[in-house]
């Protein structure tokens, strides 16, 4: 076998490793953000016959602009939105990408607020757009000065703002967004992941009068859908025609399609769930800062624990328990999803004991 140093492979490319949650086969996994609790037995059994609906017309390509799913996404938007303003791709990740092939590429430029989704810096370099940092506060909000600043500045094509803010865990005021779009000609890529954990507004609200604005949402999180891979945004539909200049034909199968619009028809009962995460989340942070931990403001379903001492080691000690938890190289910081109630327990009694 030769290696990469053989093939005339991209240049950029080569120091690069691939993505990597470890995906390891432990008792405890927390640290990819799932949803806990599997979709409702109601959604499985309307999946199967959706799947061999569509099985048997598997010999055509699907439809191209998955009218029936996108329409169905925006009726759970809300009424106000219209298949036109909703497009859909495999998992919010191929959204990101669609987005920066349209309105990122080589000698434009993509700014965001670190720590955040280490994707946003990953798609970024991997379609050739330069990628900007900008520090977020020692609390992790956004400082306004600071981000309108740093947008006059450098005058980026495309910004990303994670809210709820992965890994951080708090979700960005409706203030801050509407003050950096006034601060930005690029298009403002507002990623809305945990949406549905969150108690506080969502950005949807800001999309009138605002054609520079995409909302990127996923079913891979309070949906309990990742395996599934269905990723969706709403902006101007303006977005959406750029987008289908760039985007693969068919690219999102018919099973995809079939799945995610059952999806859609139990969303009530897989969003029950959300209360129950949240309940846990509040347990497992309740039982930390007794234990004299600090945690980070959530409103997404995990939490950024701290500060420890040894980060790296605190996290192996919690993987010799069976625990698996992120650890992004944010000196002090550990990130733990909120999972079931028996694994919220393994963990308190796991950090209670390294205290
Ligand atoms: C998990 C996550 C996503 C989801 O990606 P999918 O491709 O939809 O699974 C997107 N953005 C953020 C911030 C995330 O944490």
């Amino acid at each position: 076998m030769s290696d990469l140093e053989d093939l005339p492979v991209r240049a950029d490319l080569r120091a690069r490793t691939p993505y990597g949650a470890p995906q390891l086969d432990v008792p405890v996994r927390l640290n990819t953000n799932e949803n806990p609790y599997p979709p409702p037995p109601g959604l499985v059994e309307d999946l199967q016959r959706a799947v061999l609906a569509a099985a048997v017309g598997l010999n055509r390509y699907p439809d191209r602009e998955a009218v029936a799913l996108r329409t169905g996404l925006a009726g759970y938007l809300g009424p106000q939105f219209r298949l036109e303003q909703v497009w859909a791709a495999n998992g919010s990740n191929e959204i990101l990408q669609q987005l920066l092939q349209a309105f990122g590429g080589p000698g434009r430029t993509v700014l965001g607020f670190e720590p955040s989704y280490e994707m946003h810096r990953r798609i970024a370099e991997t379609t050739g757009t330069a990628w900007l940092a900008v520090p977020r506060a020692a609390d992790f909000t956004i400082d306004v000065d600071t981000a309108v600043r740093a947008l006059r500045e450098h005058d980026p094509d495309v910004v990303f703002v994670c809210s709820p803010n992965n890994p951080t865990g708090a979700a960005v005021d409706p203030s801050v967004i509407e003050a950096i779009y006034a601060s930005t000609r690029g298009v403002l890529v507002v990623d809305e992941a945990y949406a549905e954990f969150s108690a506080r507004p969502s950005a949807l609200g800001l999309l009138p009068g605002r054609p520079r604005l995409v909302v990127t949402r996923t079913m891979s999180k309070a949906f309990a859908f990742a395996g599934a891979r269905l990723g969706y945004l709403a902006a101007d539909p303006a977005v959406i025609e750029a987008i289908r200049l760039v985007r693969l034909p068919y690219h999102l199968s018919a099973l995809t399609q079939a799945a995610a619009l059952a999806a859609l028809r139990h969303a009530d009962a897989t969003l029950a769930t959300v209360a129950q995460v949240r309940h846990n989340r509040d347990r497992m942070i309740a039982g930390l800062v007794a234990a004299g931990y600090e945690v980070a403001p959530s409103d997404a379903n995990f939490i950024l624990v701290g500060r420890f001492a040894d980060t790296a080691a605190s996290w192996q000690a919690l993987l010799d328990r069976g625990i698996l938890v992120r650890d992004f190289g944010l000196p002090g910081w550990l990130r733990i999803t909120a999972g079931l109630p028996r694994e919220i327990d393994a963990v308190l009694a796991a950090l209670e004991e390294r205290r």
